[in-house]
């Protein structure tokens, strides 16, 4: 079965999903994304589809800073995507991706108001995006991460993610999984696609709204499974770049990392270097959540049933 996207309104083949040379969010970033999951649930044999409302919400926060309207609501969006994943009829683990942009092919403008706006979304088969079992080496980044004054990082602006990337690459040159950006007051801010929680003295603690963060959904997940599961306390505190260095665990937290362990970060130790106790209790738990397998949780889970055969 051809993979399918929704593009200009229409169930189409992906491959024949495209937009023109002069699309001005090809030039510009001038568009708004998300990536959520649809984990397989092989007993059911169907996809759950994790916290899908929470990610669309989002989007449209993002569509709204960016003068983005879409002739969607929220429950449309979550009815297209549902369609969309049974079309393609997949039976592994998914990674969809939405994105609103500025569609108009003009590239001399940079004022928002003259646009037109465009919405796609498709699903591609997505395994683990980083080790899932062998803890991460990071390092700290030299790139910060902008400001509310900048590029509003609250949201997944297109243009904004311009900072991770170089961020990442840096770091992957430099022979490390992944970087820790800081934000410009110097505090601890996340990785480059992922939230962050450190340990230290039995306590979770993980930086603010305010500290520059994308609020993730995984990080607000781990947030109430800590609490509500394992009575866990948890801080929303500053977090100085040092603090790395002595916790006892270190996490990160994203749609595609899922929670990944942290061993190292600049070449110091976590803990003794692997995955922590806390680290992989929270994974236990957050694991069966996303697949469905916990009914407490089943509220976030939306099923997509493959298609066997295409209406
Ligand atoms: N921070 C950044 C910069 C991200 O791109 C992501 C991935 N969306 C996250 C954090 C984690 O967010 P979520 O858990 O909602 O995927």
């Amino acid at each position: 079965m051809p993979p399918i996207a929704f593009h200009k309104g229409e169930y189409i083949p992906l491959e024949q999903a495209s937009v023109g040379v002069m699309t001005h969010a090809l030039h510009y970033g001038t568009a708004v994304f998300e990536g959520i999951r649809g984990n397989w649930n092989s007993e059911e044999e169907l996809s759950y589809i994790f916290r899908m409302r929470d990610h669309y919400e989002r989007m449209l926060r993002g569509c709204a800073l960016m003068h983005l309207k879409l002739p969607y609501s929220v429950d449309e969006l979550c009815d297209i995507t549902v369609e969309m994943v049974e079309r393609c009829g997949y039976t592994e683990d998914i990674y969809i991706r939405p994105l609103a942009y500025k569609s108009t092919e003009r590239v001399a403008t940079l004022n928002l108001h003259t646009l037109d706006d465009g919405f796609t979304v498709f699903a591609i088969p997505f395994g683990a995006y980083m080790d899932l079992e062998a803890a991460a080496h990071c390092c700290t980044s030299s790139w910060r991460r902008p400001e509310d004054t900048m590029i509003p990082p609250g949201t997944k602006i297109s243009g904004g993610y311009v900072n991770n990337i170089l961020a990442k690459s840096d770091a992957v040159a430099a022979g490390f999984d992944e970087a820790i950006l800081l934000n410009q007051a110097g505090f601890v801010c996340e990785g480059t696609g992922e939230n962050l929680f450190i340990l230290r003295n039995g306590k979770l603690a993980t930086p603010p709204l305010d500290d520059n963060i994308l609020p993730g959904i995984t990080r607000s997940t781990v947030m109430d499974i800590a609490y509500n599961e394992m009575r866990l306390e948890i801080e929303e505190r500053h977090i100085l770049r040092s603090e790395l260095y002595i916790a006892d665990e270190l996490f990160l937290t994203g749609t595609a990392a899922h929670l990944t362990p942290v061993g190292k970060v600049d070449n110091r130790s976590i803990g003794d270097g692997n995955m922590g106790p806390v680290t992989r209790a929270l994974q236990t738990l957050y694991f069966d959540i996303v697949r469905g397998r916990n009914p407490k949780y089943r509220h976030w889970c939306t099923p997509a049933s493959p298609r066997l055969v295409k209406a």
